[in-house]
């Protein structure tokens, strides 16, 4: 949905620990599907699946990436498969005043997350924000290389024609940030401001915050 009228700003929105906290419910659920996924998949005791996890994701930045790399997996299946959510409704968790912040924010906006379609979609429409967002570009759009690789960034662009300098990235990754930065995007950091590093232009503590900080985001208004 086209905003704000003259206003040529693009904001790309993470999904997980941006608009909503993942930490809680989702990621605990997740690392637990990835390690029966390996224990099922390679025929690895829960021991060796978390260890091989987490070296992979240490390795790569994603569990993903080392299973494609070193056993052939099929992402399509290990994601379908590690995003199921019995309770997804339950397990998200919705803050207040998402939507209305949001909608008040001048310029078009795209959800662009390391996670799968199918499950960016359900948690979108349980936050009841789903239809805020022009376009939602999920790995399977990335070709399955994750932030903070610049191809899916890159993909984003052409398919969305967008200049890289009117764009604004909002994040709680910061390597995801320092990649956004690189190829000339604004940066939001969804974290500590003390703690912001050079390639973050501006820190909030939540997304519900943004509307405040606009100011300090001029040079890419358009
Ligand atoms: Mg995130």
């Amino acid at each position: 949905m086209a905003q704000g009228g003259r206003s040529a700003r693009v904001w790309l929105f993470d999904l997980d620990n941006t608009l909503h906290d993942a930490d809680r419910h989702i990621f605990p659920h997740f690392n637990r599907s990835m390690t029966a996924y390996l224990q099922a998949h390679l025929g690895l005791d829960q021991a060796g699946a978390d260890r091989l996890r987490m070296r992979y994701w240490q390795r790569y930045g994603a569990t993903l990436t080392g299973l494609i790399r070193h056993h052939g997996t099929d992402p399509r299946h290990f994601l379908w498969h590690t995003h199921q959510f019995p309770s997804l409704d339950a397990m998200v968790l919705r803050r207040r005043g998402l939507r209305h912040a949001l909608a008040r924010l001048p310029g078009r906006k795209v959800v662009f997350s390391n996670a799968p379609a199918h499950y960016s979609r359900a948690v979108l429409e349980i936050l009841k924000i789903a239809d805020l967002f022009e376009d939602i570009f999920t790995i399977e759009h990335a070709r399955f290389r994750p932030k903070p690789d610049s191809y899916g960034f890159y993909r984003i662009f052409r398919r969305k024609r967008l200049d890289s300098r009117r764009c604004i990235m909002v994040e709680d990754s910061l390597q995801n940030l320092r990649t956004a930065k690189r190829l000339g995007m604004g940066t939001v950091w969804v974290g500590p401001a003390d703690k912001r590093p050079s390639y973050v232009d501006v820190a909030v503590p939540s997304v519900l915050r943004l509307s405040r900080e606009l100011h300090r985001l001029r040079g890419f208004s358009g």
